[in-house]
């Protein structure tokens, strides 16, 4: 057993997207050493199934609108648990720091008295540029890579300010936003995004029954309504979504960039 796991401690553990495969190795050594897994309902049953036989599972799973705990009674759960002089890991889809409310749990943690610290994983939106093929950043073109939720209250999407988020040199990952998909595209496009700008959305990345879509903001409202499932899914948005997001060559420098990059 390592020194930084002894009884009492909590880690918050990133499950990745999905993928067994795309965990850390540390996520996988913190597994095999827990007493409880305390898990969310987006982890993979292939990293559950690293969880060691006798150790005990608990599911504290929360998909939207479908909470089977709220979020105090997970952080007294880990923390009764971690008095208790067990080993906890508390594992979380993509990363912990991500939309994954850590805060509440370091919070709960530190006003306990409990050792916690985070390992970090594989966030959902770099699994679905995986499995795209693309970069979320693009040199001159997508500068900056902006991070958002879009939950709505009763079909409103609260708390985003358009004006900030139609951004032509960004990229942009909606987490949690199939449902708002309409309120999203008519926002950045009254806020000045063009119509065209391309957009992918992309369910269940990194694991065997993924899909992706690829079409336009303006097209995007349609698009989520018809074309995926119930699985968790992220949408990004930006130039560096193009399918040939490379300039063309029309000078010498960048003739000579566009070939270097397909590898002559
Ligand atoms: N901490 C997580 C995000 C939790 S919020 C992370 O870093 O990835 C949950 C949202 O993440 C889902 O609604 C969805 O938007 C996204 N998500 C999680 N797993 C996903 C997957 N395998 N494919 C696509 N989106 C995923």
């Amino acid at each position: 057993m390592s020194d930084e796991f002894a009884p009492g401690t909590v880690w918050l553990v990133g499950a990745g997207p999905g993928d067994p495969e795309l965990l850390t190795r540390k996520a996988e050594r913190l597994i095999g050493e827990a007493s409880v897994v305390f898990h969310d309902a987006l982890v993979g049953p292939g990293v559950l199934d690293l969880v060691p036989p006798g150790v005990r599972r608990v599911s504290v799973g929360k998909r939207s609108g479908r909470h089977s705990k709220d979020q105090r009674t997970i952080d007294e759960l880990i923390v009764e648990a971690a008095l208790a002089g067990e080993r906890v890991v508390r594992l979380k889809g993509g990363d912990p720091a991500i939309f994954g409310r850590a805060t509440e749990e370091l919070t709960a943690c530190h006003a306990a008295g409990v050792p916690v610290r985070i390992c970090p994983g594989v966030t959902a939106a770099s699994a679905a540029a995986a499995d795209l093929g693309l970069s979320l950043t693009l040199r001159g073109l997508a500068r900056r890579l902006t991070f958002v939720t879009a939950h709505t209250v009763k079909g409103e999407v609260v708390g985003l300010d358009w004006q900030a988020l139609a951004d032509p040199e960004a990229t942009l990952a909606v987490y949690m936003g199939k449902a708002a998909a309409p309120q999203i595209a008519a926002g950045l496009v009254a806020a000045g995004l063009p119509a065209d700008t391309p957009v992918a959305l992309i369910e269940n990345a990194s694991l065997p029954g993924r899909r992706h879509l690829r079409t336009t903001l303006g097209l995007l409202p349609l698009a989520a309504r018809s074309a995926l499932g119930d699985g968790p899914a992220v949408i990004l948005i930006g130039r560096a979504l193009q399918d040939l997001p490379y300039p063309k060559p029309s000078s010498p420098a960048l003739a000579h960039r566009a070939c270097s990059r397909s590898g002559f």
